[in-house]
């Protein structure tokens, strides 16, 4: 990664015209600088810019994914959010306000910022591809290619000019700019993201998104799977704002790094369907110009526009490949026909008859597409399927089925004997375009595929393992195997502030056992360890799947209940209290008896945080100590 060198960059700053984040961001960016800042003051900040409070909180629910309940303060949504995502995404939001227009005549500043814009949502879907959180993926898509805007607002017209040039010449943005400037977009936009306190993978990750093999990444890294999730989202936001005709030659790309990330069809077909939705709804909200589109599945039935424009102008844009299609046993009448329709699209044709020696030819040159027909005499359909993929130059054929209403149980067969698709009689213009467009985008996926570094894909799954249980360990206890206290006290802050905001009740428990230090004194240590495993499974399952029991430390535990009044609360603590006394607890054919106290709390009111709950049940906890163990007590 470079970065324009710091002489430099100080006297660019020095000329005023470099962008910078102004107003709430700057003075967030310096609130969280300060060791001693306090979410109140956070909160305030927001506040007082009521067009970023309101972005703030609607983005804060709707990056929350698998929530159902809404977050509506602006306190809660920055508890969610996390102080240090929410400083980069207010300044995403206001670097975004600030620069809506400008005097660079050639750049396109609306266009910038609704690519922008869609970056940012399609990274942000791909957050649970990637496991990495939604939030920061959002705004380093959304300022991803910063850099652009920068040398925009420094030179408008040098850049002006550069810009002009190079849609004419049609090279690289890159060269030209280190030519002219001796800097370029990738490397001001790294400087200017560092200056603002963004993370480096992150800074990373936008320097290298547009050729992120290049970049010598380690294989299965956090930084190369969040560039290529930049690249997969900055491909697909491309899509969204180029025209239906310019739409055809960007997929095949755009598959392929869909296949890298691990994204299969369908959730492809949700995830950009998705995306345009919320692009459009935000686009609304920032007054940006966006445009729809058809549903994902749509686009890429559709045809390729060469054929439909009929110019020759289009092809070197559109990339629509011509493909060898071979047809086997085709009745005569049908030929003609047949191979006027496929050769319309742009395909060249190949009749063969459906005798050993046809068959044999298709088997040993086959074409990238094999069109044949079930009811040829003579033709054992499904065994050639079989064949076909079995042969070492079959398997990658498109091979399709050309069957009449009647055969479709048999077609179906060739299917399960390695068929890709079947194509019902009487056969259209129309179905005919739909199937073999399908067709011929996987053929180029599965080429652009094969051309992928099979190893990366591997490491990439491993990683998305391996950090899911990363994730997995870094949350729950490793002595019982219960989310530990961190986690506990996470899900109590929001749970916190969904019940502060609708009224709902929420109970906390804190659990002790009555002289824990005589187990381990009288059995050993290991037979506590065992003790605290055994009592891990009776608060699991004994609690709703609701509630999250927790390990709050040592020989204490934690449940937090949501929506309970006090009476439910205390009925489960009894209940929890009466199966521990009653539980055998064993070690080595030993019996240890066992008893808890238990402090009950319930969060009426507006108690000032979450914590409060957790102090006034640990209270009662002492109060039930006090009152001789083996009991519950409610908070006063
Ligand atoms: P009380 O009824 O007042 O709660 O008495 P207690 O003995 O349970 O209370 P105290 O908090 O004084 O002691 C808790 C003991 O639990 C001390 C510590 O050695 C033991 N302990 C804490 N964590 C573990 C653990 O992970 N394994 C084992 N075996 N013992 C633990
Ligand atoms: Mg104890
Ligand atoms: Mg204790």
């Amino acid at each position: 990664m470079r970065f324009v060198a710091p002489d430099r960059y100080a006297a660019l700053k020095a000329t005023g015209k470099l962008l910078s984040p102004k107003g709430v961001a700057l003075a967030i960016i310096h609130l969280l600088q300060r060791d001693d800042y306090r979410v109140a003051d956070l909160v305030q900040l927001v506040q007082s810019d009521p067009a970023i409070a309101g972005r703030v909180l609607y983005f804060a629910n709707a990056a929350i994914f698998g929530r159902s309940r809404p977050i509506v303060s602006l306190h809660g949504a920055i508890i969610a959010l996390g102080t240090f995502r929410l400083r980069d995404l207010v300044i995403g939001l206001s670097v975004m306000n600030e620069h809506r227009q400008g005097r660079c005549a050639a750049f396109d500043y609306e266009g910038f910022w609704a690519h922008s814009l869609a970056t940012a949502i399609a990274c942000q879907q791909l957050a649970h591809f990637a496991q990495i959180a939604s939030e920061e993926l959002f705004t380093i898509g959304l300022l991803s290619r910063i850099g652009e805007l920068a040398l925009a607002s420094i030179f408008p017209q040098e850049y002006s000019e550069l810009l002009v040039a190079a849609r004419e010449s049609k090279l690289d943005l890159t060269p030209i700019e280190q030519q002219r400037f001796g800097m370029d977009h990738l490397d001001l936009a790294a400087s200017m993201l560092a200056e603002w306190g963004l993370p480096e993978v992150l800074i990373q990750a936008a320097f290298h998104h547009d050729n992120p093999d290049d970049a010598g990444f380690a294989d299965g890294s956090r930084g190369q799977t969040l560039t290529h999730c930049l690249s997969f989202a900055s491909a697909l936001a491309r899509l969204c704002m180029v025209d239906e005709e310019s739409r055809w030659s960007l997929l095949p790309a755009l598959l392929a790094r869909a296949a890298r990330l691990g994204i299969d069809s369908d959730e492809l077909n949700a995830l950009v369907d998705g995306m345009v939705r919320r692009w459009r709804e935000w686009g609304a909200k920032l007054q940006l110009r966006t445009q729809d589109l058809p549903p994902f599945a749509e686009m890429l039935a559709a045809s390729p526009p060469m054929r439909r424009m009929g110019t020759a102008g289009d092809s070197e844009r559109s990339r629509a490949p011509s493909l060898l299609v071979q047809l086997i046993g085709i009745a005569p009448d049908e030929r003609s026909p047949l191979e006027q329709q496929i050769e319309d699209l742009g395909h060249r044709t190949e009749l063969l008859a459906a005798t050993d020696q046809g068959l044999a030819q298709a088997l040993a040159r086959p074409g990238q597409i094999i069109i044949v027909e079930m009811a040829a005499a003579d033709l054992k359909a499904v065994e050639f399927c079989r064949q076909l993929r079995r042969s070492a130059l079959g398997k990658d054929s498109y091979a399709l089925l050309l069957a009449s209403p009647e055969m479709e149980s048999r077609a179906l067969q060739a299917v399960d004997a390695g068929a890709d698709d079947v194509l019902i009689k009487p056969l259209n213009a129309q179905t005919l375009r739909v199937h073999l467009n399908a067709a011929a985008r996987m053929l180029i996926v599965k080429e652009e595929i094969q051309r992928e570094r099979i190893g990366v894909m591997r490491s990439t799954d491993e990683f998305a393992v391996a950090q899911k249980r990363l994730l997995q360990d870094a949350l729950t206890d490793p002595l019982t195997q219960l989310p530990n206290r961190r986690n506990g006290l996470d899900f109590l802050a929001s749970e916190w502030i969904f019940a502060q905001a609708s009224g709902a009740p929420l109970a906390c428990l804190m659990l002790d056992i009555d002289h824990f230090k005589r187990v381990n004194d009288d059995y050993g240590h290991a037979a506590g360890d065992s003790v605290l495993r055994q009592l891990a499974e009776i608060l699991k399952s004994s609690s709703r799947s609701v509630d999250l029991v927790f390990r709050y430390g040592g020989e204490e535990f934690a449940a937090i209940l949501t929506n309970a009044d006090l009476r439910a609360a205390l009925q489960i603590g009894e209940r929890i209290r009466v199966l521990v006394e009653h539980n055998e607890f064993l070690w080595e054919r030993q019996r240890i008896p066992l008893t808890l106290s238990v402090g009950v709390a319930v969060a009426l009111g507006a108690k000032s945080d979450s914590l409060t709950l957790i102090q006034a049940a640990d209270a009662a906890l002492y109060q039930a100590k006090a009152a001789g163990r083996n009991r519950v007590v409610a908070a006063k």
